[in-house]
């Protein structure tokens, strides 16, 4: 039986990275796609951990090639999925996460309408910038163009499956884990 795919999104600073990170380390069976992406490293990310960093050459003639089952541009920078990736990991029966933005999301949607789609929505706006600055990884520059796109973000969430207030997250973790719960017991019974 094929891995149930399952998509991720939500605005710049949300907590989407951090939730995904404690769901994983509970559920070790499940796996997360790793994107490319042009933009550059942040202190202590890892090639190939994090992200596939390429340059913009390289992810063009990666499109061209037709290597994405999706791709975007986020605040400047260009973001893809991998389709031999993600159908070599279905096929082998394992569910798997795509952390992506909401562009790319209905990309997936519309080639993989049984992909299962969760927004994470942030209990304020004002919470939202405060994570973000917070985080102390982007210049003010990248930060203002983050939260530009919150209300376009915040207004494409509203056709997900399903939303996951990231107020506190051990709630939000559980909601999360509700979810895969539900899906998994649909496929199996
Ligand atoms: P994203 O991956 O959505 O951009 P991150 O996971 O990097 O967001 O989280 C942004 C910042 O917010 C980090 O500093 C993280 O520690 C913090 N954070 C995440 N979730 C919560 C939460 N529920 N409450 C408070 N802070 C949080
Ligand atoms: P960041 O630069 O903060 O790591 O990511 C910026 C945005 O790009 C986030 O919303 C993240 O989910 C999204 N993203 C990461 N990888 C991909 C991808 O492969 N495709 C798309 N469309 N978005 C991605």
């Amino acid at each position: 039986m094929k891995g149930n795919l399952y998509i991720i999104a939500g605005c710049s600073g949300v907590g989407k990275g951090t939730l995904i990170k404690l769901f994983l380390e509970k559920n070790p069976d499940i796996k997360l796609s790793i994107s490319a992406t042009t933009r550059s490293p942040r202190d202590g990310e890892k090639d190939g951990v994090n992200y596939f960093f390429v340059s913009k050459e390289e992810f063009k003639s990666e499109v061209e090639n037709n290597e994405f089952l999706e791709w975007a541009e986020f605040s400047g920078n260009f973001y893809g999925t991998k389709k031999s990736f993600v159908e070599k990991t279905l096929a082998k029966g394992i569910d798997l996460i795509l952390e992506i933005e909401v562009q790319g999301a209905k990309q997936v949607k519309e080639k993989m309408p049984e992909a299962i789609s969760i927004f994470i929505m942030p209990p304020s706006l004002e919470e939202l910038e405060a994570r973000l600055r917070g985080r102390h990884t982007e210049t003010e520059e990248a930060i203002q163009k983050r939260l530009e796109q919150v209300s376009r973000e915040i207004e494409a969430g509203k056709n997900f499956d399903y939303k996951i207030v990231n107020d506190k997250l051990e709630t939000a973790l559980e909601n999360m884990q509700k979810i895969f719960s539900e899906r998994k017991n649909n496929v199996n019974g």
